[in-house]
């Protein structure tokens, strides 16, 4: 399987203990692998370390084979994350047609992604006005637009119903089949196991343990391990 990121002997410190301490990971193109561990166990660091907003300290990071701290590396890239707002007055289709632009792509290919995700109806609405779960899907049309190797997603379906929850992860289903791999972060073990083909739990800044989903529920039964503790 083709390796759209690999993460090998990681460790980063701030400035107290390690945040990571020899971490290693793969996702290979199609795969979803979660990421789960409580608050503080370095979920964000690893994430911010495969975008590029961290740099490297000890170990190595590649992304679709070359280092995510290069902008031509970050156009293999597509990130949701729950802290990225809209500007308010700016409408659904031109954020995607702008994130298009950015990642080096025709504001043409926005439509159709905006179609893939149901979007249409709301081109010209602008993105504040949208629901939360038509906002998630408005995050996932600018990440893909660019038709990125590899997605990340940050609890992206924190705050959603169970309904926008799973239309979420079957919109995700058929860019998988097309190739893209999938990182993504939560604090539910139940969702790690419905979409994830490999979970990986940290806990301060270490692999815990690794496996595929039913693995892993039968390792880990004191769900306490993945809850959220703030
Ligand atoms: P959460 O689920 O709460 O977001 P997390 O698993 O994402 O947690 P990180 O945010 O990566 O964990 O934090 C890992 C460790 O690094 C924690 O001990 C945290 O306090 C520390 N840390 C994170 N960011 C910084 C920072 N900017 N400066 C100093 N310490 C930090």
């Amino acid at each position: 399987m083709q390796i759209v990121l690999g993460v090998s002997g990681v460790h980063h410190s701030y400035s107290g203990p390690p945040a990571l301490d020899g971490v290693d990971l793969e996702v290979g193109a199609g795969e979803c692998v979660a990421l789960l561990g409580p608050n503080g166990a370095g979920k964000t660091t690893l994430v911010n370390l495969a975008i590029g907003l961290l740099r490297v300290q000890r170990g190595q990071v590649l992304l679709a084979g070359g280092n995510p701290r290069d902008a031509a590396t970050r156009r293999h890239l597509g990130v949701v994350q729950q802290s990225l707002g809209f500007p308010a007055t700016l409408k659904v289709g031109e954020l995607v047609a702008g994130a298009a632009v950015r990642g080096g792509r025709p504001r043409s290919t926005a439509g159709p992604v905006l179609a893939e995700l149901g979007l249409t109806e709301f081109v010209n609405r602008r993105a504040a006005k949208l629901s939360g779960g038509q906002k998630q899907r408005l995050q996932l049309a600018m990440a893909l637009v660019t038709d990125p190797d590899l997605l990340v997603l940050d609890e992206p379906t924190a705050g959603l119903d169970v309904v926008a929850r799973k239309q979420f992860w079957q919109l995700l289903e058929q860019r998988r089949e097309r190739g893209t791999g999938v990182l993504v972060t939560t604090h539910l073990i139940e969702e790690s196991a419905a979409v994830a083909d490999r979970v990986v739990v940290l806990a301060d800044g270490s692999v815990l343990a690794k496996g595929s989903p039913g693995e892993l529920v039968a390792l880990l039964p004191d769900r306490t391990v993945v809850a959220r503790t703030s």
